[in-house]
C-alpha cells in the first residue's frame, strides 16, 4: 500500500487510491486530464496522477466548476475537490482500480494549460520512436512507460534490500577514472588542468571493486553506471546500468549461491515463474556443442547432434575434406516440417548470417531412407546410422553443417534459433535459467590472444597452452539472454603478469596501465570474485519489452543520440580553448 500524500492545497489523496470505502466522503485530487467527454449536459474527466486514474464528474449545477471543465483539454493540469460517490452499476468500469466510484466535483483549480501533445497519452497507439524520444516527457506519461519504470524501481529495490540483508555494503566508485579494459572503446573526458591528459569513463567498476576486496570490504555492491563506446549494436546503450558485486574469500559456489537467491527474488517481484534454484551449470563446451551458443535457449528442442563419425568415409567430398582437416559434421533434426525446396535452400542464407558457409538437407522417407541431393554419396548405411543419432522419423527434415567446430556451432546455433522462432517452438510461459561455466580463458583474435571474460579472471590450466586454459568465469542465462556474468579473480601479481603477457602486453605497458593493481596485489590480496548483472536487460525481460530503451527513462537512440536534449552537441570555441583542444 502506498503512503498517502500529505494533504495540501492540491490534494489529500492519490487518485488511484479512491475506492468504495471512501464513498460519501470528500476528496481532493490533482493531476493531468487524461480524457474529457461531454455527455448530455455532464462533463466527465479522467484525471491521471502517478498512482492511476479517477473519474471526475462536473454538473451544470456547479456552474463555476462546470465552466472551468468546459475549457479543459487533454494534459491540462488541475486540482479538484468533491464527494466520492458510488457509480451506478451500469457505469462501473472494471478496467480501472477506481472503476466503482467517481468524484462529483464541487470546486476545481486549473493549475496549468497544455498545448495539444504531439501524440496521444491516453492510448497505446503505436507512435514513431523518434517522436517518443523527442518528447520523452510526454511519452513517460503513458501507462506502458510508467509500468516499466515502476517495475525497474522494484527490481533495483529488491537488489538493494536483499544485498543489505546479506551484509553487503553499497560503495560508490569514480566516474572520472582511467580506462579499464572490458573490451570496448572508452569515452574520454579531457582534463582542463593538464591539456593532453584524459579521464576515461568506467566501462565497469571492475578494478575498484577488486581493490575494495583488497582493502577488506568483503562484500560490496553498487548500482553502477557503465560506459562503453561500441559501434552501434542492436539494442545496446552507450551508458547502461549494472548491478555490480564483489566478495572476498569466496569460490564460485559462494557467489553463485547468493546470486541465485537474489535473482530468484528479482524474478518473483515481476511475477515471473522460474525454476527454483540451484540452477543447472552447463560447461561452455557443452553449451556450444548442443545448442550452438554460450547463452543457450533450452526452452525448445532442435538440439545439435554430432554425426561426423556416422558419416565419415563417404563419397561426399565436402564432408570428407572437413572431417579430414579436423572439422566436424553436425546436424539438427528440425522435425516433421513441410518445407519447400526453396525454403530449404533459403536456410543457406541463415547459416551465412551466423558465420557458416552452407547447409545440406535431407528429408526422411517412409522407409527411413533420405531424399536429399547428398544421399547417394553418403550411402544407406551411413544415413541410417546418422538418422538413428538424430532420432529421425518419416517426414523429418534434417539439416547439416560441416565446418571447423566453432564455426559449425555458431552456424547451427543461429539456425536452431531461427527455426525455433519460425516454427513457433519457443514457449513464452516457460522459463529456463542456467549458468554457463568453464569458459575458455583466452580466445584467438586477429592480433593474438585476448581474454574471453576480462584479464583479471582467474585461469585454470597451464600457461604453456593458453588455448586449452579455462577460466573461473560464470554467466547467468535466462531464456537465451545473458543477464550477467562474473568470475573468481586473480589474486597474485605473478599470475596477473602471466595473463597480461599472454594477451600481448609488455611488462612496461602492464606497469604503466595496471601498476596500481599489480602493486595492490602485493599487499595482501585475498581470494575474491564477483559478478555484474545488466539491469536494463533484466527489466526489459521481466517487463516483456523488445527494447531496453523501453525500460530506461531517458535513453539514447541506437546511434547514440538523445533527440530530447540534442546530445551530443557541439561546444563553443571558448570551451575548446580552455581544454587546450583544436578540432581537426
Ligand atoms: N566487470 C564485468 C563486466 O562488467 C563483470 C564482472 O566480472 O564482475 O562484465
Amino acid at each position: 500500500m502506498r503512503a498517502a500524500p500529505r494533504a495540501n492545497a492540491y490534494r489529500d489523496t492519490w487518485a488511484g487510491d479512491l475506492d468504495t470505502s471512501r464513498a460519501g466522503t470528500r476528496a481532493r485530487v490533482a493531476g493531468w486530464v487524461h480524457r474529457r467527454r461531454d455527455h448530455g449536459g455532464l462533463i466527465f474527466v479522467d484525471l491521471r496522477d502517478r498512482s492511476g486514474i479517477v473519474q471526475l464528474v462536473f454538473h451544470p449545477d456547479q456552474p463555476e466548476a462546470f465552466a472551468a471543465a468546459e475549457r479543459l483539454r487533454p494534459e491540462h493540469v488541475l486540482s479538484a475537490e468533491g464527494e466520492v460517490v458510488r457509480r451506478e452499476p451500469e457505469n462501473v468500469n472494471p478496467n480501472i482500480a477506481t472503476g466503482e466510484i467517481e468524484v462529483q466535483v464541487a470546486t476545481v483549480a486549473p493549475l496549468a494549460e497544455a498545448d495539444t501533445p504531439p501524440f496521444p497519452v491516453d492510448e497505446d497507439t503505436p507512435v514513431d520512436e523518434m517522436l517518443r524520444l523527442r518528447h520523452r516527457m510526454i511519452d513517460l506519461r503513458r501507462d506502458s512507460m510508467r509500468e516499466a519504470l515502476i517495475l525497474r524501481d522494484a527490481v533495483i529495490r529488491t537488489m538493494r534490500e536483499t544485498l543489505a540483508a546479506e551484509d553487503f555494503l553499497e560503495i560508490e566508485t569514480p566516474i572520472l577514472t582511467r580506462s579499464t579494459p572490458e573490451g570496448a572503446r572508452d569515452f574520454l573526458v579531457p582534463n582542463r588542468r593538464e591539456p593532453g591528459t584524459w579521464y576515461a569513463l568506467p566501462q565497469s567498476p571492475q578494478l575498484f571493486k577488486q581493490l575494495l576486496m583488497m582493502s577488506g570490504y568483503e562484500r560490496y555492491y553498487q548500482i553502477a553506471r557503465c560506459f562503453r563506446d561500441e559501434d552501434t549494436r542492436a539494442d545496446r546503450q552507450a551508458e547502461f546500468t549494472q548491478l555490480d558485486v564483489e566478495m572476498g574469500f569466496v569460490e564460485e559456489d559462494d557467489v553463485i549461491d547468493v546470486m541465485e537467491r537474489l535473482m530468484a527474488k528479482v524474478f518473483a517481484v515481476a511475477g515471473m515463474e522460474i525454476p527454483a534454484p540451484p540452477w543447472d551449470r552447463v560447461p561452455y563446451a557443452e553449451a556450444m556443442a548442443r545448442w550452438g551458443s554460450d547463452r543457450p535457449d533450452r526452452r525448445f528442442g532442435l538440439e545439435i547432434v554430432d554425426v561426423g563419425d556416422a558419416l565419415r568415409g563417404s563419397d561426399f567430398k565436402v564432408f570428407e575434406s572437413v572431417l579430414g582437416a579436423g572439422g566436424v559434421v553436425r546436424a539438427i533434426n528440425a522435425g516433421a516440417q513441410a518445407m519447400s525446396r526453396s525454403e530449404l535452400d533459403g536456410l543457406n542464407e541463415v547459416v551465412q548470417r551466423h558465420g557458416g558457409k552452407a547447409v545440406a538437407w535431407a528429408t526422411v522417407e517412409e522407409d527411413g531412407s533420405w531424399r536429399s541431393p547428398i544421399a547417394k554419396f553418403l550411402g544407406e548405411e551411413r544415413t541410417r546410422a546418422a538418422g538413428e543419432l538424430l532420432g529421425a522419423s518419416p517426414g523429418d527434415v534434417l539439416l547439416f553443417v560441416a565446418d571447423e567446430a566453432g564455426v559449425a556451432a555458431e552456424a547451427l546455433g543461429g539456425l536452431r534459433l531461427e527455426l525455433g522462432r519460425r516454427f513457433g517452438l519457443i514457449p513464452e510461459d516457460v522459463h529456463d535459467v542456467l549458468w554457463v561455466v568453464d569458459f575458455p580463458m583466452f580466445e584467438r583474435g586477429e592480433e593474438g590472444w585476448t581474454a574471453l571474460h576480462h584479464p583479471f579472471t582467474a585461469p585454470r590450466g597451464s600457461f604453456d597452452d593458453p588455448g586449452a586454459m579455462l577460466s573461473r568465469a560464470y554467466d547467468l542465462v535466462v531464456d537465451g539472454n545473458e543477464l550477467g556474468g562474473g568470475s573468481i579473480r586473480i589474486n597474485t601479481p605473478e599470475v596477473q603478469r602471466e595473463v597480461f603477457k599472454v594477451i600481448g602486453m609488455s611488462e612496461e605497458e602492464a606497469d604503466a596501465r595496471f601498476g596500481f593493481l599489480l602493486d595492490a596485489l602485493r599487499y595482501g590480496a585475498p581470494p575474491h570474485g564477483g559478478i555484474a548483472f545488466g539491469i536494463d536487460r533484466i527489466v526489459a525481460l521481466l517487463a516483456g519489452r523488445e527494447s531496453i530503451r523501453d525500460v530506461i527513462a531517458f535513453p539514447k537512440t541506437a546511434s547514440g543520440q538523445d533527440p530530447l536534449t540534442g546530445a551530443p552537441a557541439q561546444i563553443d570555441e571558448r570551451q575548446l580553448r580552455e581544454l587546450g583542444l583544436r578540432l581537426r
